[in-house]
């Protein structure tokens, strides 16, 4: 059964029906989860759609539908998801970069990423680590293969031109993968600004309840995809289909979720900003921030992070045990927001008293009075 197309619905509305099948009597409107490891397979398996799981399933197929229609909804575009964001983030990396290869890589990204520098060095990548801000990504492209980049960066939210990077990356002959974790499709669309690949952890706003992890790319390319599937299959990192679901499930609430996460943010930050205590305050959609002007252009929403630093690591520990309503644990992007000092970890280059908070989609009063009562207690 098919529909007439339905010309530019908006985000809500795409993000509802995302990867659903067509409607049929009878049947749910969003299959329930395969659990397979075999599937009957008379004949040649090459005719075949699904014949293990660790290469195929049909509740990853539903899913990485609906994430090709919310990153690339105007060209085709090809998803593959898999068990965790870095996971996508290694296949992504280890299927383009062969030995004697140079990647760029953010010096102020996610830490996991910086993580994967030794492993690609041991093969024979060259790895060069530039600023996400500023000039340099477009002074490194000379000579290199890749660069990576996150837009807004986890966790100091500076934001990148994605479009002015995907044309020098090209003219170059790189190719640009973008991390996408934070802003997620519907905050930005990568591919159309040009990039070659978007990766995003699923774990963070994507499924959104910190029950999962999970992760994906997306490329207009379908030989790099093939190459992505072929790499998944090889190492085994797949997806459970519980997640699966349950992350497509969570993609009805997606346009509820990060609208809401950033007003209160937007609430949260103008709030923390009054306070003398906090400096360094980054949130990409308070109009004085400097990325404002840059994420205007290229992004639909701004994200559910602030980030500020706290005098010293006692008063950021007292803030964070002073806390109510915001928990005290890692991770972003989940409806109960989350606060923590990211120096705690070791593989951010950040101030002791460094705060990442992710809101989320508690009422914007209750956040402010939390988090203005818990500077009250940590700094009087
Ligand atoms: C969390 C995160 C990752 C890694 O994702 P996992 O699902 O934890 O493997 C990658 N990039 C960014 C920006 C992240 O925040």
């Amino acid at each position: 059964m098919s529909h007439p197309p339905v010309t530019g619905p908006g985000d809500g509305t795409r993000a509802v029906h995302a990867g659903l099948p067509a409607p049929r009597p009878g049947k749910p409107a969003l299959p329930g989860p395969v659990f397979a490891a075999h599937y009957h397979l008379p004949g040649d398996p090459a005719d075949a759609t699904y014949g293990y799981g660790r290469n195929a399933n049909p509740t990853w197929t539903a899913l990485e539908t609906a994430l090709a229609a919310l990153e690339s909804p105007d060209q085709e575009a090809h998803a593959v998801v898999f068990a965790s964001g870095m996971a996508a983030t290694s296949a992504v990396l280890f299927t383009q970069l062969r030995a004697g290869d140079t990647a760029v890589l953010p010096t102020d990204g996610y830490h996991g990423t910086s993580g994967l520098i030794p492993r690609l060095e041991a093969f024979g990548i060259r790895v060069t680590t530039v600023p996400t801000g500023g000039p340099r990504q477009y002074a490194a492209l000379d000579g290199a293969r890749l660069l990576w980049t996150e837009s807004p960066s986890n966790p100091g939210l500076d934001v990148c031109d994605l479009a002015a990077l995907a044309d020098a990356a090209h003219a170059h002959g790189a190719l640009l993968a973008v991390d996408n974790t934070l802003a997620t499709p519907l905050g930005q669309r990568p591919l159309e600004l040009g990039a070659d690949f978007s990766m995003a952890s699923g774990t963070k706003a994507l499924s959104g309840h910190g029950d999962l992890l999970l992760g994906y790319v997306v490329t207009r390319d379908a030989q790099a995809a093939e190459a992505l599937r072929g790499w998944r299959a090889a190492i085994g990192a797949i997806p459970g289909p519980m997640e699966t679901w349950l992350a497509h499930r969570s993609l009805a609430t997606l346009q509820l979720r990060v609208d809401r996460q950033a007003s209160n943010a937007l609430a949260v930050a103008t709030a923390l900003r009054a306070r003398p205590e906090v400096t360094g305050l980054r949130h990409p959609g308070l109009p004085d921030d400097p990325a404002h002007a840059l994420a205007t252009r290229q992004m639909r929403r701004f994200g559910c992070v602030v980030s500020f630093t706290l005098p010293d690591r006692d008063t950021a520990e007292r803030f964070l045990a002073a806390l109510r309503i915001v928990d005290n644990a890692t991770s972003f992007g989940g409806v109960r927001s989350t606060a923590e000092r990211r120096a705690r970890w070791g593989g951010d280059d950040v101030p002791e008293g460094f705060i990442r908070l992710s809101v989320g989609i508690e009422d914007a009063a209750d956040l402010v009075a939390d988090l203005t009562a818990a500077l009250d207690h940590a700094t009087g």
